[in-house]
């Protein structure tokens, strides 16, 4: 039977609680389908900073590169909001991307149609809105050369945009592989019309995609791509784009859906070791009571089964048995609305889950 090594980082707050849920759920699927997990705790953020004074342990990086994949909860929280900013928790989980060379980050943004209410737009504008954010995480202005000077009109600040055609393909390669897994549709976002990294992104793209004849490919100018997302967001199925476009617009696609507790991601190298986590934080205000949803990090970790493990069937089993709770009306208090029922506990919606699957 083939066994998967999982580095997992519980991470603080509300992460402990929503990764052990999770690991049950790998447990389960690996039961029902015949794989096992080998899970390799490591620490992060809070936890670790308590325990070594470093948010990034070295141990944790070498299990990282050792594992198959690695399931991360949350990190952070306001006992080490003091820090300064090197030492505080997020540094360590920035530290650890880039350290495993994390270049894709996939952001699914789904309407749960029982939850289609939650949505801040309209029923009949939102429709099946199911959409795949490719973000390249590595690149781009957020990493070019910045600095401060001085300028014509007395000191100035400037920031770099730059792309290389390596860093385009790469991450044009995980959009396609990723929309032949779905509706076989690419929207590639940029700012064509003013930048030149851009001309150069959409040059590449284009390129990229004579290798996959069965993906319809579009261009779309970023700030239309804004005003798409909210007057008929169903027309998008993956959409690739830069790291701050994707930044700013992977935030604006989740908002859509309108339930922070349900949405995974995943953060992928080369090499299909791949990172994965709920989009929300570690909560703190929640943390210890049972109110957590665990559903965003068990659907990071069907996530992992596909990208990583190449698991499609086992990831299907676990997206549908939360499909299926959800349409049974099985609610944690976060996704509760105006329902008067009693709210679900972590524990207890991971067993629905289990039970589905
Ligand atoms: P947050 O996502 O932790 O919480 C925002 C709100 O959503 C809170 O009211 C919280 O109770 C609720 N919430 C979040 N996840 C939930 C879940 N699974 N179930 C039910 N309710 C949930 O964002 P924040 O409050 O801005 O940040 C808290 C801490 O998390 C900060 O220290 C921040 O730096 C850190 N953070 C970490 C990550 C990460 O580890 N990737 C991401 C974002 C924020």
């Amino acid at each position: 039977m083939k066994t998967y090594t999982l580095a997992v980082i519980r991470g603080d707050g509300i992460g402990p609680e929503i990764v052990d849920e999770a690991v049950s759920v790998l447990d389960r699927a690996g039961a029902l389908f015949g794989f096992r997990t080998a899970v390799l705790p490591c620490l992060l953020g809070g936890c670790a900073i308590d325990e070594t004074g470093a948010p990034l342990p070295p141990e944790t990086v070498d299990i990282c590169k050792r594992a198959d994949a690695v399931l991360l909860g949350a990190v952070g929280g306001g006992k080490w909001d003091a820090l300064p900013g090197h030492l505080r928790p997020e540094a360590g989980l920035l530290a650890l991307r880039a350290q495993l060379g994390l270049y894709a980050n996939l952001r699914p943004a789904k309407i749960f149609a029982p939850l289609a209410n939650a949505s801040p737009l309209r029923r009949e504008v939102i429709g099946g809105l199911d959409i795949m954010v490719v973000r390249e995480l590595t690149g781009g202005i957020y990493f070019g050369e910045r600095g401060r000077r001085e300028g014509q009109h007395g000191p100035e600040a400037y920031d770099t945009e730059c792309y290389s055609v390596m860093e385009v393909e790469r991450i044009a390669r995980v959009a396609f592989e990723s929309a032949r897994l779905r509706g076989r549709h690419v929207t590639s976002i940029d700012k064509a019309n003013v930048l030149e990294s851009s001309r150069l992104w959409r040059e590449v793209v284009h390129e990229v995609a004579k290798d996959y004849p069965d993906v319809t490919v579009v261009d779309m100018l970023v700030d239309n791509a804004a005003m798409q997302l909210i007057r008929n967001p169903a027309q998008f199925d993956v959409v690739v784009t830069s790291n701050m476009f994707g930044d700013i617009l992977s935030d604006e696609a989740s908002q859509i859906t309108g339930s922070i507790g349900l949405l995974p991601s995943a953060s992928l190298s080369g090499n299909k070791l791949g990172m994965y986590e709920p989009i929300h934080g570690s909560a703190p205000d929640i943390a210890g009571t049972g109110k957590a949803n665990p559903i965003a990090t068990i659907l990071s970790a069907a996530m992992m089964l596909r990208y990583s493990f190449g698991l499609e069937a086992e990831a299907n089993a676990i997206e549908s048995a939360v499909d299926r709770v959800l349409l049974a009306s099985h609610r944690t208090a976060d996704i509760l609305g105006e329902s008067k029922q009693k709210p679900l506990t972590t524990a207890e919606m991971t067993e629905k889950i289990l039970q589905e699957m």
